[in-house]
């Protein structure tokens, strides 16, 4: 009845490396910030140390570090969210050190800095952070800035720069989120897709709370009920089903859509005899809750309890195969997996 194919969930971890920090801009600053640290900073640490400047190489090495190892980190493991705190702090740090170092180039060094920022933090800690750069450099480069007279001059081409950096951010942010909720969600029904359940059952199955029974739910006659009474119909049977299953099921549990009328639970925790509980809950639901004309609409499920260290795919596969037995043993009805009983409680 449904064809597990394998596509990566993980689709981000296979694109091409320039895709990738295309997807993700947070990630291309910071791989940004390695590169800094990699071919400028290094060098600049060795040289540092030629000249005996130990302060200065041991600046430019911490520096190094950080950056390189967060930018590494996040290449690793695609989380960006300490990388991109670490790398925030870092230019502020480096910005007020050139500036100690007596050099103007920190003047110049805060403008990237305030506009990266609004791509690493939330924007209120962007903001914070780029004010302390910028209030920081012109302290300490307060000759080269020519005093009073560049102060407001660079203050407001900072504010500009960030400004600038805020709206981005923000647009990108905002675009990456509709995208996802649009690739994510079925448009029916408003449930999980079939993308968002391999995502997450390829997340949640690689961990440790993978304890819980899986459910593959398939509509009975539903061929019949578009055939008599139209395809709106049976799109209203589709709306109605899943929100009677969002509204049976606890927060915890899962409903995913996982194409045209077959449906996938994921109950977790939950043991055979909670399981058991929530689908005879569910039939009854649906019976009482969904009907076209007079007929109640009633479906047929295979059930499978997760067992340790089986994958999301061959979980499925059983589900199924019991979905097939409870269809060919005449509908309406739940089977289990396996011996088609319920697993009794160890
Ligand atoms: P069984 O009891 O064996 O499951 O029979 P069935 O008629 O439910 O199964 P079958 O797989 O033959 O029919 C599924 C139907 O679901 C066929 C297809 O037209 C319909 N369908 C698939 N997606 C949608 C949809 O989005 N909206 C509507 N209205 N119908 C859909
Ligand atoms: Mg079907
Ligand atoms: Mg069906």
């Amino acid at each position: 009845m449904l064809s597990p194919r394998s596509i990566d969930p993980a689709d981000a971890h296979h694109l091409p490396w320039w895709d990738t920090l295309r997807e993700d801009y947070t990630l291309a600053v910071i791989t940004l910030g390695g590169v800094v640290a990699a071919l400028w900073l290094a060098p600049f640490a060795v040289w540092r140390a030629l000249q005996g400047n130990w302060l200065a190489m041991a600046n430019d090495a911490v520096l190094t570090v950080l950056l390189g190892g967060s930018a590494i980190y996040a290449w690793r493991t695609r989380q960006t969210r300490v990388p991109g705190w670490i790398m925030a702090v870092c230019i502020v740090g480096g910005i007020w050190a050139i500036g100690v170092a007596a050099q103007f180039a920190a003047l110049f060094w805060a403008y990237p800095g305030v506009l990266m920022m609004f791509f690493l933090v939330p924007p209120w800690a962007a903001a914070t952070l780029g004010a302390a750069a910028v209030v920081g450099a012109a302290a300490l480069s307060w000759q080269e800035l020519g005093g009073t007279e560049g102060l407001p001059f660079f203050v407001i081409t900072n504010v500009l720069t960030g400004v600038y950096g805020f709206l981005v951010s923000q647009q990108a942010q905002r675009r990456i989120g509709r995208w996802q909720t649009l690739s994510l969600l079925d448009p029916l029904t408003g449930v999980g897709n079939r993308r968002l359940l391999e995502v997450e059952f390829a997340q949640g199955f690689a961990g440790t709370r993978s304890a819980g029974t899986l459910a593959v739910i398939d509509l009975d006659y539903f061929k019949a009920i578009n055939d008599q009474h139209g395809h709106d119909a049976g799109d209203a049977v589709l709306r109605d089903v899943a929100a009677v299953m969002q509204a049976t099921v606890r927060k915890t549990d899962r409903v995913y859509r996982f194409g045209g009328e077959e449906f996938v639970l994921w109950l977790s925790p939950a043991d055979a005899e909670v399981a058991t509980a929530v689908l005879q809950r569910l039939r009854q639901a649906v019976r009482a809750q969904v009907r076209v004309g007079q007929t109640p609409v009633t479906f047929s499920a295979g059930v499978a309890t997760h067992v340790p260290a089986e994958s999301w795919q061959a979980c499925l596969a059983r589900a199924d195969a019991a979905l097939y037995r409870a269809k060919g043993s005449g509908r309406d009805r739940v089977c289990w997996a396996d011996s088609g009983e319920p697993p009794s409680r160890q």
